[in-house]
């Protein structure tokens, strides 16, 4: 079976696999999509992670269950996430569960963009194989873990009703980001990206305005006028710029919080003058990843019709185009969500 995998840092190869095996307690799912996440694209770079396993947004069907699985059967449409959380150490406890110390153990293998992966056996029995109700469908399956990333990272720095937010960087998990917070109950909500086709998707159900970030002045302008010169309760870095990380202290009130969201570039710093930061009292709060419960949640607002998704996605390939496919994700002036289609994709 074809397997896409990172060769080496900045080529990705379509190869050869051995068709994989439901062990004990494990489950093998024949793809369907699999989208292209901002963090594929870092490890394809070499800023992320020296692992040749990309890929961990997928859904499809299954194609086999291992001795003891219960509750899936062969021929169900299901998402499966890559991690999971032990619930049973003192991160976990805290509610931290995407730090937890066994949280990035086990992955898929060999990895989301294959025409077969398997699941293992401790990401079967936590409940990380999600059957996807029959109005779901693969694009919008295929957006439930950037979309859970967005909900874990609201529930972290939490979203009282009529918050005021502003996502710097709107790549499909920001304008997901501004969708979510907007149904959750936020207030204003403001975007700035470089890319036009981003700041008009991000227009739609999410931001209320958004400006070109490449003019900072600008970007602070617009949030002076949204919030009577008071400054966002909330400012989103979703963008591996360093850049944006000065520019959302900047843009948040006193007491408000900035949210590390996007995976930060590899090696770079923050340098800010710490007196101010003690005075404002600015929170800086990191969110990594999500977990099965997020995504299950994600996946109730979408049934309900409560959060729509699917027009984020502009672009299809077959897995052996994935070459392809993650050119014109790097390209924010042309795609949104990119996503890999496999054997089992069908309309
Ligand atoms: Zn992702
Ligand atoms: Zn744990």
């Amino acid at each position: 079976m074809k397997a896409g995998l990172l060769a080496a840092p900045g080529r990705i190869s379509v190869e050869d696999r051995p068709q994989p095996e439901a062990g004990p307690g494990e489950v093998v799912v024949t793809m369907a999509a699999c989208g292209i996440c901002g963090s594929d694209l870092e490890k394809v770079k070499g800023n992320y992670r020296a692992t040749q396993v990309i890929g961990h947004e997928p859904v499809g069907t299954v194609a086999a269950v291992g001795a003891g699985v219960t509750g899936l059967a062969v021929g169900a449409r299901v998402f499966a996430h890559h991690h999971v959380p032990c619930y049973a150490c003192p991160a976990c406890f805290a509610g931290a569960y995407t730090y937890c110390p066994s949280y990035t153990k086990t992955n898929l293998d060999p990895g989301g963009f294959a025409e077969q992966f398997r699941v293992p056996a401790t990401n079967v029995s936590r409940g990380a194989v999600l059957p996807l109700a029959p109005a779901i469908s693969w694009e919008d399956g295929a957006l439930l873990e950037p979309a859970g990333c967005a909900l874990t990272a609201l529930r972290t720095v939490g979203l009282p009703p009529g918050t005021s937010v502003m996502i710097l960087g709107l790549g499909p998990v920001g304008i997901l980001y501004a969708r979510l917070a907007r149904t959750l109950g936020a207030g204003w909500i403001g975007g700035a990206d470089p890319s036009n086709l981003r700041r008009t998707a991000a227009g739609r159900k999410g931001a209320d305005t958004s400006v070109d970030p490449r003019n900072a002045e600008k970007v602070r302008q617009l949030v002076q006028l949204a919030t009577g010169g008071r400054g966002v309760d909330l400012a989103v870095v979703a963008t591996s710029a360093p850049s944006a990380v000065p520019l959302a202290v900047s843009l948040v009130r006193r007491g408000g919080t900035v949210n590390l969201f996007g995976l930060p570039e590899a090696g770079s710093h923050l340098e800010e003058d710490l007196q101010q930061l003690y005075l404002r009292g600015i929170r800086i709060l990191p969110t990594y990843a999500t977990t099965e419960r997020d995504i299950a949640e994600v996946h109730s607002l979408l049934s309900a019709k409560r959060l729509e998704v699917r027009d984020l996605v502009t672009h299809h390939f077959p897995l052996d185009k994935l070459p392809d496919a993650f050119q014109l994700a790097a390209q924010p002036e042309k795609a949104l969500k990119v996503i890999a289609t496999g054997p089992a994709f069908s309309g």
